[in-house]
């Protein structure tokens, strides 16, 4: 299991990631800052290679998104947006087949992607590991408890 997680120190912005999540120890040195956080890996981590509660906060309330990264959902949107605004001014048929391929690349790239269990309280992401049943999709009434 990978984990990539804000650094807990509210002066930090480093992001951490880390690779097997299952053998890190009772904390975890942050590579910026030096300050040693304490980590709670449970047993279904350590043995099942499922997270069942967030090894940063500790908190038991995750939930599953896919993982798109923004970026590239954001690059095609600006790529193809000023293509498209270019040959509006040609032909008003390829500007609109230029947006639709968009849309059309935008959700095949959805749908080949992975999932990616997300704590409400601190927002790490926990990669290459089964997916909890018991977690659901984003809800915003959770969410908005943090
Ligand atoms: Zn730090
Ligand atoms: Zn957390």
């Amino acid at each position: 299991m990978q984990i990539r997680y804000h650094c807990p120190t509210e002066t930090c912005v480093a992001i951490i990631e880390y690779e097997p999540l299952e053998e890190c120890g009772e904390t975890m040195e942050c590579p910026r800052c030096h300050t040693k956080h304490p980590m709670t890996i449970s047993e279904m981590i350590r043995k099942e290679d499922m997270a069942d509660r967030c090894a940063v906060c500790d908190s038991t309330e995750l939930f599953v998104r896919k993982d798109f990264p923004q970026a590239l959902g954001f690059a095609i949107v600006v790529v193809f947006g000023l293509i498209a605004i270019y040959y509006f001014t040609v032909s008003v048929v390829i500007a609109w087949s230029v947006l639709g391929s968009a849309i059309l690349l935008d959700l095949i790239i959805y749908s080949v992607l992975g999932r990616v269990t997300t704590c409400y309280a601190c927002r790490a992401e926990y990669r290459k590991c089964k997916l909890n049943p018991a977690h659901e999709g984003f809800d915003l009434a959770t969410s908005e408890k943090y």
